[in-house]
């Protein structure tokens, strides 16, 4: 059925502003302390880092407070979210958890883990893993085979999952895994989600080296892991739905926009105050866009914080956002003037690490979470064009 979408203005509340100075004063507090820097030196994986997020109250924000959460609204999430992407904070032992993995547990986890595991996340103890990508189903996720099988008291996991990131640092994964065949009328059937302990007997997590030079991806091995009752998640055979809802979380944050966003930063600082014509206008293009692609994604906050499941506009942001990302290093290649300064306040240094650093992870943008082409089809779908 075709269904137009909407990017209803938002205008952020006065309590997102005040927020926004909290987190900014938290962060040059850090950044002065030596906890990590805006260039990305020290890496972006630190659990006392994730620590100190969660004792702020910054993890879970937006559940209820008998698991941990905060109650607080999407709209001042997402202040805090971008206050740490654009500040390159060391997010990643806990943004995957924050993110979907916890959501996805407050729905449909069972009351016993949903006890146990929430307050963990949001006081920045855990790190959660994706499991969906298999060697033969990636855009297909619902094409996925690794296997589990009942046995008493729990399941029997037997397959193996690629490209997970961060698995080699992860408490937990939830999996996407086949407990039946699909059937003749839903090629999607006959999948369950499972939340597995990555530290599991049975399971090998073998390092896959990416464009960077870095450990961040693994494939993963399972082999007779044992996986009780109690972290079956959601409904047996019927996790498509449940996955679908966890891809509109994962796929409109400002972490689709924001990757690259450094090089910008560093342009602007070469470019100084008093910037050529040529070089003004072109940073000004470049802003009007991030402009728009923050109001669309804000938007899609306004839609979550509604209780609305925004799929289609999600993948919209996506597909706009990481384009967007992904030519950014090349356009600031481009219209950076030669530095000439040799000064010790030139940003020469800066400028080339985060050109260094955009122009290697510009590939990957437009692939993780769903690629272009996958993302296209299913804004055409959405639309009703086929
Ligand atoms: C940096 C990064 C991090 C990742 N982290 C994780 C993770 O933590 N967990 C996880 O499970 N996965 C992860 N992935 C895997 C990612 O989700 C998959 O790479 C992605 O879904 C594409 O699958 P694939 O690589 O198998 O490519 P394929 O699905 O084989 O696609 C190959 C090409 O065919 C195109 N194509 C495929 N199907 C269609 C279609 N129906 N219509 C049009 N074109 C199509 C694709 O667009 C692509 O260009 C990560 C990937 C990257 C790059």
């Amino acid at each position: 059925m075709a269904y137009n979408f909407h990017f209803d203005p938002v205008d952020l509340p006065p309590e997102c502003q005040e927020l926004r100075q909290e987190v900014r004063t938290f962060l040059r507090q850090e950044i002065e302390a030596g906890t990590f820097s805006p260039t990305g030196g020290k890496g972006s994986f630190s659990k006392a880092f994730a620590r100190k997020v969660g004792a702020r109250g910054w993890l879970g924000m937006t559940w209820p407070k008998q698991y941990g959460g905060h109650e607080r609204s999407h709209l001042e999430r997402y202040v805090v979210i971008e206050e740490m992407l654009a500040h390159r904070a060391p997010n990643r032992s806990y943004a995957t958890a924050d993110r979907q993995s916890g959501p996805v547990i407050l729905r449909y986890g069972q009351e016993e883990i949903k006890q146990k595991i929430l307050p963990q996340i949001a006081s920045g103890d855990l790190c959660f893993c994706i499991g969906l990508s298999e060697p033969n189903s990636g855009s297909d996720v619902f094409a996925a085979s690794t296997r589990a099988t009942k046995t008493e008291g729990g399941w029997l996991v037997n397959g193996r999952k690629i490209w997970t990131s961060n698995a080699h640092n992860s408490d937990y994964m939830i999996a996407l895994l086949r407990t039946s065949p699909k059937t003749k009328e839903n090629h999607r059937h006959g999948l369950t989600q499972f939340l597995i302990e990555c530290k599991s007997p049975g399971i090998t997590i073998r390092p896959i080296i990416n464009l960077t030079g870095q450990h961040d991806f693994n494939e993963i091995f399972f082999d007779d892991v044992f996986v009780p009752d109690l972290h079956l998640i959601g409904e047996v055979d019927m996790a498509w739905k449940q996955a679908t809802d966890e891809l509109a979380y994962e796929r409109s944050g400002p972490d689709r926009w924001l990757e690259t966003f450094s090089g910008l930063v560093e342009l602007v600082r070469r470019a100084g105050p008093e910037p050529s014509e040529r070089l003004a206008e072109g940073i000004g293009r470049e802003v009007a866009h991030l402009a728009t692609l923050r109001r669309m994604s804000v938007s899609v906050a306004g839609m979550l914080h509604a209780g609305k499941t925004p799929g289609v506009e999600a993948a919209v942001v996506k597909d706009l956002g990481t384009n967007w990302e992904q030519a950014l290093p090349n356009k600031v290649r481009l219209l950076a003037p030669p530095s000439g300064d040799s000064s010790p306040e030139s940003n020469d240094d800066r400028f080339e690490e985060a050109l260094r650093h955009t122009t290697l992870i510009a590939p990957k943008l437009t692939i993780q979470g769903g690629t272009r082409e996958v993302l296209r089809g299913i804004i055409a779908r959405g639309l009703g064009l086929r």
